[in-house]
């Protein structure tokens, strides 16, 4: 195993594993030894290409398992890493891993009840369960190792704020890099921002949105030389293809009917489609899992563009005028975007190209959904213990209104992905269960939440043992 790693990094691996530019009529591909973020002909994004039929894949997706027998090298142990064989660009002793991908697929009646399915039939992915608290680890493990690999020394991103996190979480643990991140200002949430000071990051604040930070990342990186991993980087999202594979994994090899996933960047739905994709190609999957994308409605691009005006894939050879002229329209509107799910509050999605190509692998819908919807779906996911991020539960939104809209039907069994950990932002939370009006109106009422249905208030009382134990007994429907 080992000499067929070396092999796919040594002399012959242009022919095995090489860059390949997404668009059909360009297709130009480059070495893996380059850090390009951009076809070099055309400008178009880039994927991670192999020749399969000279690498080793197994017969079955089973065969995976027996991986988790050999849990104490640390590569089995990864849940990305323990799938390196459908990512094969990397030699083992480059591999950068703090053993990200411990995550849980668990059912979850309570959601399935609330979005209206059967019980045991909606499942909830908890990617919140990573090193850094989202699923970004997935892609950084694989990001840092490619970065390792051609011996980088800095590494930037622009980010809403998990992105930096796991920047920094792995720069800090490996200590192999310097991690430059830049945010926007004001946007990002406490728990994330925490992290990235606290890893050490070189932190930079731009006085303007991710959208001005993603362009600036850009430029710097490719004046300063600095590797960058947002998802622009297509080994980044060949690790975030491993969060399909340990859905599937979990599933005992079932595939689901539904793959439900906020939008951002489009990163994580790029990757779920080349997943599928490649699964599908090498036999190892019989049928194709359909995919939702979910956009909050205030940073709704991806939405706008599929559904309401015809944009699709179109064989590699998208109609870009559409883009464009939407584009111009957000600038001239001077419209921002502007969602409490912070982790998706982006109006230009770097990977849009990609994403049309997931959405046509995976027959594929886009929704949005209200932050009222969100938040509200966030608290019946909460209820249920574990919790998300406001961004995570628009998954659990969406699968609600797909629903409501037949298009899922009631004996469909469907996962949501959960992007993110509960504590990554406390104040959307707390703001929603607070008793506290002027606190609710000056943190939710500005984004239109006006109720919170599923509030859990907390409750005042004195501090005098008699009154705690009436308020107790009025509040609980616990035995005494
Ligand atoms: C990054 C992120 C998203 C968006 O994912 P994309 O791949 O950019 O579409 C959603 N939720 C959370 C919690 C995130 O951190
Ligand atoms: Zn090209």
């Amino acid at each position: 195993m080992l000499q067929v790693f070396q092999m796919a990094q040594s002399s012959t691996n242009k022919n095995l594993v090489f860059q390949r530019c997404i668009a059909s009529d360009c297709g130009q591909t480059f070495d893996i030894g380059e850090a390009l973020v951009a076809c070099k002909a055309c400008g178009q994004l880039l994927d991670v290409a192999y020749a399969w039929d000279h690498l080793p894949v197994p017969n079955s997706l089973r065969e995976f398992e027996r991986q988790w027998s050999h849990r104490n090298h640390p590569l089995a142990f990864s849940g990305v890493w323990r799938f390196r064989q459908l990512l094969p660009f990397a030699a083992e002793e480059d591999i950068v891993s703090v053993g990200e991908g411990q995550t849980l697929l668990r059912a979850s009646d309570p959601v399935a009840k609330y979005v209206g399915l059967r019980a045991g039939h909606v499942f909830l992915q908890y990617e919140g369960m990573n090193p850094s608290g989202s699923f970004k680890d997935n892609g950084m493990t694989a990001a840092f190792t490619h970065a390792r690999a051609i011996g980088a020394k800095r590494a930037a991103c622009a980010s809403t704020g998990n992105t930096s996190a796991s920047l920094a979480l792995y720069s800090g643990a490996s200590r192999l890099m310097q991690a430059v991140i830049f945010i926007g200002s004001g946007k990002i949430s406490f728990g994330k921002l925490s992290q990235a000071l606290d890893y050490g990051a070189l932190t930079v604040q731009i006085a303007g949105d991710f959208d001005d930070a993603m362009q600036r990342v850009q430029e710097v990186c490719a004046q300063l030389g600095i590797y960058l991993v947002n998802s622009v980087n297509p080994f980044r999202l060949e690790g975030q293809k491993a969060i399909m594979f340990r859905v599937l994994e979990s599933l005992k090899w079932e595939v689901p009917d539904w793959i439900v996933v906020p939008g951002g960047n489009l990163g994580n739905s790029s990757a779920f489609g080349k997943a599928f994709g490649e699964l599908h190609t090498l036999g190892l999957i019989d049928r194709i899992p359909r995919l939702a994308i979910i956009n909050a409605s205030g940073a709704n691009t991806l939405y706008e563009l599929v559904e309401r005006r015809g944009l699709t894939w179109n064989g590699g050879r998208p109609d870009r005028s559409i883009i464009d002229k939407y584009y111009g329209e957000l600038d001239v509107a001077g419209r921002r975007a502007s969602t409490i799910a912070s982790a998706i509050e982006i109006n230009r999605p770097v990977n849009l190209i990609k994403c049309l190509r997931a959405l046509d692998i995976c027959h594929g819908v886009v929704r949005q959904v209200s932050d009222q919807e969100i938040l509200d779906a966030k608290a019946q996911v909460g209820q249920g213990g574990f919790g998300c991020e406001p961004a995570s539960a628009a998954s659990v939104a969406g699968t609600r209104l797909l629903c409501e809209e037949g298009l899922i039907d009631r004996d469909a069994r469907v996962v949501c992905i959960l992007t993110g950990h509960q504590l990554k932002d406390p104040t959307a939370t707390v703001a929603y269960h607070t008793t506290d009006k002027t606190e609710f109106e000056r943190i939710l009422g500005a984004r239109g939440v006006d109720t919170a249905s599923y509030a859990n208030h907390a409750i005042a009382v004195d501090n005098n043992l008699d009154a705690i134990i009436r308020a107790i007994d009025r509040h609980s429907q616990g035995e005494r």
